[in-house]
């Protein structure tokens, strides 16, 4: 069997003709296999969806109980045969409940790997290399320039500046699925025991995470009422990045505006959103995470699913692996 014969990109999404179902489709569809809960990936309205448990959770916190007409849950490392295609599900270090998708069928294995990133991150299982003949891999930071410094660094340059501005409260925008999460769990692992004031959209998933067994410490509603902006003077407040244009973010107290996510390795990025602290932690591969994956699954062909991928696709033709980019639309980066 050729590999493109067993997935290939269809408007709806990556299809799989022989098990007649999709991966991440952007699409409503009659089976959605899905790799993680951002929503540019797991989308509401499909008949019936496979996918890990906690993700299937997310997607019922984000969209409602009704999200889907029926649902399984994929269990990390099991295979599930689906009209003569073995399907499995591997940790790929992304989100709390992200996985990979290995489909195996006449010999070829594709692993879809969804987002995924390599550095440690005690929010979420770790990514496993898993060897296949193709290699989906996103490329969402695929240029050489994209070098992701240690996130445990980043969230110190925030602790430094909440204690040299004791007056200021600092708000931290972070996408509510993940880094959020991760963000506050860094906080808490670099020794911050003060409460942490959230953004009532970011309660659910939290709670979620600390439901799962991810200790969060301390979290209190970020709500600003008449009574007083000083209550939040020296507070770190996160927030989904929407927030911050809202009225929400004006009434702290001379705020500080922090941004965490793997653009901020760009200065006019941070620029124009008005980011005073830059935090560069990111839920994706760097480049050099990118290459090195790709070169131990030992695939002998890459395909490049979203972001940058002609620099990706041509490291790849240096090596001698055959490499093509998808064009998959739709997939609009949720949790960089
Ligand atoms: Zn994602």
């Amino acid at each position: 069997m050729r590999a493109r014969d067993l997935l290939h990109p269809r408007p709806e999404g990556l299809y799989c003709p022989p098990g007649d179902f999709y991966i991440d489709p952007v699409r409503p569809v009659g089976r959605a296999l899905i790799t993680h809960g951002h929503s540019d990936h797991a989308r509401s309205g499909h008949a019936h969806v496979l996918a890990t448990r906690q993700t299937l959770d997310i997607m019922a916190l984000r969209y409602g109980e009704d999200f889907a007409g029926t649902t399984q849950t994929a269990v990390i490392g099991e295979i599930i045969d689906i009209g003569g295609v073995k399907v499995s599900f591997h940790p790929a270090g992304h989100v709390l409940g992200s996985a990979q998708i290995a489909v195996e069928h006449g010999g070829v294995r594709i692993v879809a790997s969804g987002d995924y990133k390599r550095r440690a991150d005690p929010t979420c299982a770790s990514f496993e290399t898993i060897q296949c003949d193709v290699f989906i891999t996103e490329a969402t930071f695929g240029l050489p320039v994209f070098r992701h410094p240690d996130a445990g660094h980043e969230v110190e340059k925030l602790m430094k500046s909440a204690q040299q501005f004791p007056e200021r409260a600092h708000l931290v925008g972070a996408y509510a699925l993940g880094k959020a999460q991760r963000v506050m769990r860094l906080l808490r692992d670099n020794g911050y025991d003060r409460p942490i004031y959230i953004h009532g959209a970011l309660v659910k998933l939290s709670d979620y995470y600390q439901n799962q067994g991810i200790a969060l410490g301390e979290l209190l509603p970020a709500t600003v009422d008449r009574s007083g902006k000083e209550n939040f003077a020296g507070a770190i407040v996160v927030g989904p990045p929407s927030a911050f244009a809202d009225r929400w973010a004006r009434r702290f107290p001379d705020p500080v505006s922090a941004f965490a996510s793997g653009w901020m390795r760009i200065r006019q990025r941070a620029k124009q959103r008005g980011v005073e602290l830059p935090l560069i932690i990111s839920d994706h591969s760097d480049w050099d995470e990118l290459t090195e994956t790709i070169t131990e699954t030992g695939a002998s062909e890459v395909w490049v699913t979203h972001g940058r991928e002609e620099a990706l696709v041509r490291w790849c033709e240096l090596q001698g692996i055959a490499a093509r980019p998808l064009h998959l639309v739709g997939y609009e980066d949720e949790g960089d």
